[in-house]
């Protein structure tokens, strides 16, 4: 048996699966659940702070219920996604338009600056040579 204090209330219980929360709280979930769905139905594309707002349940349990697949994240939802170059809310994907522009620069940058090197490598071999030469001569002349 699996002991473990619930996640809302403290109170310890018996856990067999899914949320940490005793028989109380998660009946306390399931109303709430069923609130968050009949809501969502009146009110289509209502976001997390919406409905978090109107039905005085925590943004967190929204979450939650998102992170446990029982709510989807509408697609037009920009509440959710975040850009993982610079913390932005976006509708979709991992950029957002600016850093897909950015990020999309950068390669070609990238790619640009391999060749400058490769180029930079050879005039300074050229260069080397030509110092080379000069120095030679110069000792000559000393001679
Ligand atoms: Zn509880
Ligand atoms: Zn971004």
């Amino acid at each position: 048996m699996n002991m473990k204090n619930c996640a809302r209330c403290g109170k310890l219980f018996t856990h067999i699966a899914g949320p940490p929360l005793c028989v109380k709280c998660r009946e306390e979930d399931e109303k709430d659940f069923k609130k968050v769905k009949e809501y969502l139905y009146e009110h289509r594309g209502a976001t997390v702070t919406e409905v978090a707002t109107d039905l005085d349940i925590p943004v967190a349990r929204l979450k939650r219920f998102i992170k446990e697949g029982r709510l989807e994240v509408i697609e037009d939802s920009n509440l959710l996604i975040q850009c993982e170059r610079c913390g932005i809310s976006i509708k979709s994907g991992r950029y957002c338009d600016r850093c897909t522009i950015e990020l999309t620069k950068e390669l070609k940058k990238a790619a640009n600056e391999s060749v400058n090197i490769s180029k930079q490598i050879l005039d300074r071999s050229e260069r080397d040579e030509k110092m080379r030469y000069l120095h030679k001569s110069k000792i000559k002349l000393e001679d």
